[in-house]
């Protein structure tokens, strides 16, 4: 929020730090790192047959240029299928290099159109010329003091670290690990640190808001990222758009600002879904993320905010996904999450937006976004089953017999009031404590845009 000073020395550090080391195996990595080149410039090569090159006068001056415009749609997944698919054929080593390769050749290839496009390229083919190949999360384990790379299935290289003179994450695992760049003498190993609460890693439920992100987990209790700054990007765009819009339509200088404005948006938000990303990978080992396909299309009070919002949300766990893999991020059905009390699974049938939840059948007087986001978590913990009754869905936990209730007071209301008791006096009824939780609940994290540091930081609740 604005105003709140920085907690000192509590930046969150989720940081990727990048180290080199000299490794000794580069005989046994020859092969592949020359396949992997050779690759490289085959996809470049065919990247390049299938551009056609336009006439455009440049904007303003009296030149002309030739710009480049693809044939075929070289970015959907049909083509980038039909490329590994055909590319799988002759390739000896482990599959997943594949996918490297084509990452590689595009974003050679991006480079250079973007620079051409610039003017500050020739019109000639880019190729690949050093050796190096950057390994997919899938191909490296961390063993002990060795990276462990699959080279094909069943063959692997060990790369010695043991002479290097930064700390591995703290426990062994690779999931601290971004992917390596290899070359015949060195490994280039991206390193995340966390800020300590790593050690655990708590999988940690989200509920994706215009105004704000809230996550819930037993260990972390409840973390609130606040997305105002983001919506503010999306909302002052969209003012700015609209006194164009009208324009838009009959002269081409009004449709070139919009989509400058287009442009400019999208630049700002991707630039705040990877903070965001990053401080929800610096909060938790799993995630779990509402389903996108199933999102948004049964609350209506919050369909304005979703459509703002769902694009963010994408983006946020296509970044989440990139990096922590597929294992790490679990989707989960967000029917109802905001609808259902989280203790005793009474339906609100009447939200109507309010910030607090009420439920009517236990008492529960609780954030409603704290609600959906321990809703969340349930099913990410216990596992849930859609089923149909009287043609209405209903999401079903898999608690096997266990209370609901009784698990949430033993062990969310624990985790959100810090471990403490309320008070010394006598409960009267079992529902006490939780009728006047919305007033005594804060998050116990709290992150916000900061515009000094230009990033997310931890701010006081
Ligand atoms: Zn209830």
């Amino acid at each position: 929020m604005s105003g709140c000073a920085l907690i000192k020395g509590h930046r969150v550090f989720s940081v990727l730090r990048s180290y080199s080391l000299e490794h000794e195996c580069g005989d046994e990595l020859l092969p592949l790192l020359l396949a992997h080149r050779d690759v490289v410039n085959r996809i470049l090569e065919e990247l390049w047959s299938h551009i056609e090159w336009k006439k455009r006068k440049l904007p303003g001056k009296k030149q002309w240029r030739l710009l480049p415009k693809y044939k075929v749609d070289i970015h959907s997944g049909e083509y980038k299928k039909e490329l590994r698919d055909s590319l799988l054929q002759e390739w000896p080593y482990a599959a997943h290099w594949v996918d490297s390769v084509i990452k590689t050749a595009y974003s050679i290839f991006k480079t250079w159109r973007k620079n051409y496009v610039k003017g500050e390229r020739k019109r000639r083919r880019p190729t690949a010329k050093r050796l190096f190949a950057r390994a997919k999360q899938t191909l490296i384990k961390l063993e002990g003091e060795k990276l462990r790379v699959t080279i094909k299935p069943d063959e692997y290289v060990y790369l010695e670290l043991s002479k290097r003179y930064f700390s591995l994450p703290g426990e062994v695992s690779s999931a601290g690990l971004g992917e390596p760049i290899i070359t015949p003498e060195k490994v280039h190993l991206p390193v995340h640190y966390g800020d300590g609460n790593q050690g655990g890693n708590p999988s940690v439920a989200w509920d994706f808001n215009l105004l704000s992100l809230d996550g819930y987990s037993p260990e972390t209790g409840w973390v609130r990222i606040d997305t105002k700054k983001l919506a503010s990007v999306h909302i002052s765009s969209f003012e700015k758009r609209r006194s164009v819009q009208r324009k838009a339509s009959r002269s081409k200088k009004a449709k070139r600002v919009l989509s400058k404005y287009s442009n400019r948006e999208r630049n700002r938000a991707r630039k705040h879904q990877l903070e965001i990303a990053r401080v929800i990978q610096s909060v938790a080992g799993v995630v779990g993320l509402e389903e996108l396909k199933k999102q948004g299309m049964h609350t209506r009070s919050r369909i304005w905010n979703r459509r703002i919002s769902r694009s963010d949300w994408r983006g946020i766990a296509k970044i989440l996904e990139g990096r922590m893999g597929e294992a790490g991020v679990k989707e989960l059905d967000p029917y109802g999450s905001s609808s259902y009390c989280s203790r005793c699974g009474w339906h609100n049938r009447d939200l109507n937006g309010v910030d607090v939840f009420v439920c009517g059948g236990c008492g529960l007087r609780i954030d409603r976004q704290l609600n959906a986001a321990i809703n969340l978590y349930m099913r990410l913990r216990f596992g849930y089953t859609v089923k149909r009754v009287g043609g209405k869905k209903r999401v079903q936990l898999k608690m096997e017999g266990a209370s609901q209730r009784e698990w949430w007071d033993t062990v969310v209301l624990p985790s959100l009031l810090g471990g403490c008791v309320l008070t010394g006096a006598e409960r009267k009824t079992p529902d006490e404590l939780v009728r006047g939780l919305y007033d005594a609940l804060k998050p116990k994290l709290y992150y916000a845009y900061d515009r000094y540091a230009d990033a997310y930081l931890r701010t006081p609740t």
